[in-house]
């Protein structure tokens, strides 16, 4: 580096070392998890497996909330059937401080919580519901849905595949589109840029290689992933092939992402678990392994700051 070259970078340095610095300390945002098994739900209808006998406690459906700690605005990703209990905490707050919904798709686990914003229940006054094309459609044009709309409890505003939505001055929320079973919507996943942090939320999808992206790579972008771990190997679904069931077994994701560095393994948390997963018990074998590997299995009450 020449004097000269060293001259300006160090000036550089010296004007802009405020910015970095008042950026890196001064986040107020946060991703708290609300919930973390699979659409079914934790205790589960009709569950006769002896797995979950030890398990006294309730567990919610899957969800997350970006949270401005500042002034309590707040961004829920999924209306999950349990979405009375996961946002209680808000109280009469829920009003003024939820500022909106963003949808993954239309399995029961991820928009039925919808409902509550009805007539029957809290009557809501145009609460932005973020959903792709086809499930704004679906939402629009099936009822009960279509009474939030039509009684405007909800005002619904089409997001597109990675499209970038600034929600405020320092938080963009990016939808991916991902494989998944796809009846009434389409799947998407969140990217959510925070001051600081990138978290990527993706509860469901298919299988990582029928996916255009790479997974690990999309892991290297970001400080969080929260990602698909409905099942953990074939015991759970009767030794049946994994490959014909439409979600990555975690086993599958561990093997897969077995070359990448440890620091890279810290990033991510399993999630959306169905009721006979064994991480949902930590005093499972499974789940000592998987954290002995490096990884984090989603707990609800978390808080992921951003
Ligand atoms: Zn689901
Ligand atoms: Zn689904």
């Amino acid at each position: 580096m020449t004097d000269l070259n060293f001259r300006t970078y160090l000036i550089l340095s010296i004007l802009l070392f405020p910015f970095f610095a008042f950026n890196q300390v001064n986040s107020n945002y946060s991703l708290k998890i609300l919930g973390v098994v699979q659409d079914g739900g934790l205790p589960h209808l009709g569950n006769n497996k002896t797995c979950c006998e030890n398990i006294q406690q309730k567990k919610f459906v899957t969800s997350i909330m970006l949270i401005n700690n500042e002034n309590n605005e707040s961004y829920l990703f999924d209306a999950s059937p349990d979405i009375n209990e996961q946002l209680n905490f808000m109280g009469d707050r829920i009003k003024k401080d939820l500022k909106g919904i963003f949808l993954t798709h239309a399995h029961i686990g991820h928009y039925t919580g919808l409902m509550y914003f009805g007539r029957e229940a809290l009557n809501s006054k145009l609460v932005n519901v973020y959903a792709m094309p086809r499930m704004k459609n679906f939402l629009e044009n099936n009822g009960p849905w279509s009474q939030l709309v039509s009684l405007q409890n909800i005002s619904i505003k089409e997001i597109n595949n990675n499209s970038k939505l600034s929600i405020d001055p320092n938080v963009i929320i990016e939808p991916v589109e991902v494989p998944h079973r796809a009846e009434f919507s389409e799947t998407v996943g969140y990217k959510i840029y925070g001051p600081n942090k990138t978290a990527l939320f993706i509860p469901d999808i298919d299988k990582w290689y029928l996916w255009e992206k790479s997974i690990i790579d999309e892991i290297k972008k970001v400080d969080y992933a929260l990602i698909d771990a409905t099942f953990y190997d074939a015991k759970e679904v009767n030794y049946r092939d994994l490959s014909e069931i439409p979600h990555p077994f975690v086993v599958e994701s561990l093997e897969l992402f077995e070359p990448i560095k440890e620091e890279e393994k810290n990033k991510i948390f399993f999630i959306h678990l169905n009721h006979t997963n064994p991480l949902i018990n930590k005093n499972s074998d499974e789940y000592k392994y998987v954290v002995s590997k490096g990884y984090n299995v989603a707990e609800e009450g978390m808080d992921l700051k951003l």
